[in-house]
């Protein structure tokens, strides 16, 4: 066990210890003894050709769409992959430094340890160099969680003991499925579809539907406000939610807008939600025989923003015969988690997949 100097354990009760979860869509940055303190999109905008950043976040974000052809706005981790290591250095270090230097009105404040939770696909090389970035941008200890563990601390499910948890994280880029036990991964699988997917299926129904291109902030903004998963017949309900949207007319190439109802949102998204649920059901069939009955007892839990579509917890129920629950949250699950290790050193040696010291 390494020896903590008495003088550095006391100043470190000073550190801004931060917990990060490094997501697809949304960055979120706990501080210890604080809370939430960032909620950013996963975004960087650049200078095309000197690579430049010009802006990380929120204001990176509105841009998309916008931005002059010099400049291009990217998601560093859109595949749960680290696409573009450079953006995603800039952006672990923006922040970091943005917890370290804010309020810091003593003389010398510790530098941070830091818990970042990132995709699972994300390969070994690309943790290391994630973990060296963070001690590049001034931490002085880099913890790298994985994604669906952190969400399942977060939603304070059961890891470290014997009993199974089955914790499904539907993010931007990414769906995680996860089968925990005994402090780790027993069971996993990444996909490629989860909320961004749903956004592309939206502007691909309404393209071909209607003719008509939408912005994907348009289609997140409708896939939100009336989209739900479900069989069809149900959403022909009286009273149905709808939503008015503008895009471009493909045929005249001029600014329309028409009336898109909860159903036909329904009918777009049922693909996506279908593949969802086919990964969730491959992943059942494959678990281990002792935690069978574990799971089938306990449930499934989701978290992540996507799992804030309404009804997917009745589609997943309903299709694999299995409990399904909600996190509280969601959104807020996998940074909750990586605060949890950081006020539990024991979990957190457990948990980490990569240290940098
Ligand atoms: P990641 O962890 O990959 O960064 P998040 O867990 O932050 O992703 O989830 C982001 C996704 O959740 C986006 O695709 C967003 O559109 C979607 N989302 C957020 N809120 C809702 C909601 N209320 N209903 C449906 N989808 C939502
Ligand atoms: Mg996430």
């Amino acid at each position: 066990m390494k020896f903590i100097n008495p003088i550095d354990r006391f100043l470190g009760l000073f550190s801004h210890d931060i917990g990060i979860d490094l997501g697809t869509a949304n960055t979120l940055v706990y501080v210890r003894g604080k809370g939430i303190v960032i909620r950013e999109p996963s975004a960087v905008a650049r200078h095309k050709k000197s690579k430049e950043i010009l802006a990380i976040g929120a204001s990176a974000k509105k841009m998309t769409g916008r931005a002059p052809a010099t400049i291009e706005v990217i998601r560093p981790l859109r595949n749960g992959v680290i696409a573009d290591f450079d953006a995603t250095a800039a952006m672990l270090a923006y922040y970091i430094k943005k917890v370290h230097e804010s309020g810091s009105s003593m003389p010398k404040i510790p530098r941070p340890r830091v818990v970042i939770g990132i995709p699972s696909g994300v390969t070994e090389v690309e943790r290391r160099a994630v973990a060296d970035a963070a001690l590049d941008a001034g931490a002085r200890e880099a913890n790298l969680i994985e994604e669906p563990m952190a969400a399942a601390i977060g939603a304070h499910l059961p890891v470290e003991g014997p009993e199974g948890t089955f914790i499904v994280d539907i993010g931007g880029g990414t769906s995680e499925i996860a089968v925990i036990s005994l402090g780790g991964i027993v069971l996993g699988r990444s996909i490629r579809i989860a909320g961004d997917e749903m956004d592309e299926a939206i502007i691909n129904y309404v393209r071909l539907k209607y003719s008509l291109l939408l912005g994907q902030p348009t289609a997140e903004e409708v896939k939100i406000g009336i989209g739900s998963a479900g069989s069809p017949k149900e959403s022909s309900a009286k009273g149905e939610k709808f939503a008015v949207v503008r895009g471009r007319d493909l045929e005249v190439g001029l600014p329309k807008s028409i009336k898109l109802t909860g159903g036909e949102i329904q009918e777009a998204l049922s693909p996506i939600i279908r593949e969802i649920v086919g990964n969730i059901a491959d992943t059942l069939e494959e678990i281990p025989p002792e935690l069978t009955s574990d799971i089938m007892e306990r449930g499934i839990t989701l978290a992540g923003g996507g799992s804030m579509i309404s009804g997917i917890d009745r589609v997943i129920s309903e299709s694999t015969k299995m409990p399904v629950w909600i996190a509280e949250d969601p959104l807020t699950c996998v940074v909750r988690g990586c605060g949890i290790c950081l006020e539990d050193n024991g979990l957190l040696k457990k948990m980490r997949v990569t240290k940098g010291l």
